[in-house]
């Protein structure tokens, strides 16, 4: 903490799977880079007293995978392994893909939809904020300079459900949608607007799901990839998809 408090222009290095990247295009010069990877207390899985899942952030999408405490939220490691190659999720970590916030990368829409808490640590204190107040803008969330997130904190539950469609097999998504139904309904979509886009149609059936999208207010790209009209379309369909894997469960 005192290293990254001591020059405005370090940063943290998790995994370095978008970082280091960023470096190399000459996207990102920082002064200096704080390496998360020896610290203990940012690393491990357990189940709290409270039933909550207690992910450090420097745990690996790999680890989550094979995690027997992480069985306590299944779609967390089936998530994780649809997350690139070997290489990048032996590598990669869930502080890491939270705090890049690429609205592209499969973490974001997952942890809105199935009520994720973040906490964020400064050098006097540290704070829990929902992921309506971590997610604010593409490439940037509540972590802000001098801080580093240390934990996700997760709720138990089964009945979830995440689809997306992506460039290739395990490629990065053009639209994704994460689905809870642990209680009741929450849907958030991924790809389309610069944050998770949270919904929470009334029923799980396909046109409340459907209805839900349309009357959401966002703004998806266009790209080479995909039209903003079609990233539309394909919001309605895979939150469709991802509520009724979920109501499989
Ligand atoms: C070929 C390739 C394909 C990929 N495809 C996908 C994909 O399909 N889906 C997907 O979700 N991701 C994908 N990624 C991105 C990958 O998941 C990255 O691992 C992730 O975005 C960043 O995690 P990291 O641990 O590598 O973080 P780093 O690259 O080390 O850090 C990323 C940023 O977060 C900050 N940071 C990291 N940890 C903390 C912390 N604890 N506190 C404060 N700030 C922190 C760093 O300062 C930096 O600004 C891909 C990456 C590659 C190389």
């Amino acid at each position: 903490m005192a290293l990254l408090a001591a020059d405005p222009g370090a940063r943290a290095l998790a995994g370095g799977q978008t970082l280091i990247n960023a470096m190399k295009a000459r996207a990102g010069s920082p002064d200096a880079l704080i390496d998360l990877g020896a610290i203990d207390e940012l690393k491990g899985i357990e189940l709290g007293t409270d039933g909550m899942l207690e992910i450090g952030a420097m745990t690996t999408y790999s680890e989550l995978m094979a995690s027997s405490e992480a069985r306590a939220r299944p779609i967390l490691g089936e998530v994780c392994a649809q997350i690139a190659d070997v290489q990048v999720r032996n590598r990669g970590t869930i502080g890491g893909n939270v705090c890049t916030n690429d609205p592209t990368n499969h973490l974001p829409p997952l942890l809105a939809a199935i009520a994720a808490e973040f906490v964020i640590r400064g050098r006097e204190d540290s704070r829990t904020v929902s992921a309506a107040d971590f997610f604010l803008g593409v490439y940037l969330t509540a972590v802000g300079p001098g801080e580093v997130l240390t934990t996700v904190r997760v709720p138990p539950g089964r009945r979830d459900g995440f689809a997306a469609v992506t460039l290739g097999v395990d490629g990065t998504c053009i639209v994704s949608a994460a689905a809870s139904l642990n209680g009741h309904v929450r849907v958030a979509l991924g790809c389309v607007d610069a944050v998770p886009v949270v919904l929470e149609p009334a029923a799980d059936d396909d046109e409340s799901v459907r209805g839900a999208v349309r009357g959401a207010t966002f703004d998806p790209p266009s790209d080479v990839h995909a039209s903003s009209a079609y990233r539309r379309h394909l919001a309605e369909v895979l939150a469709v998809r991802a509520v009724s894997a979920a109501g499989r469960r």
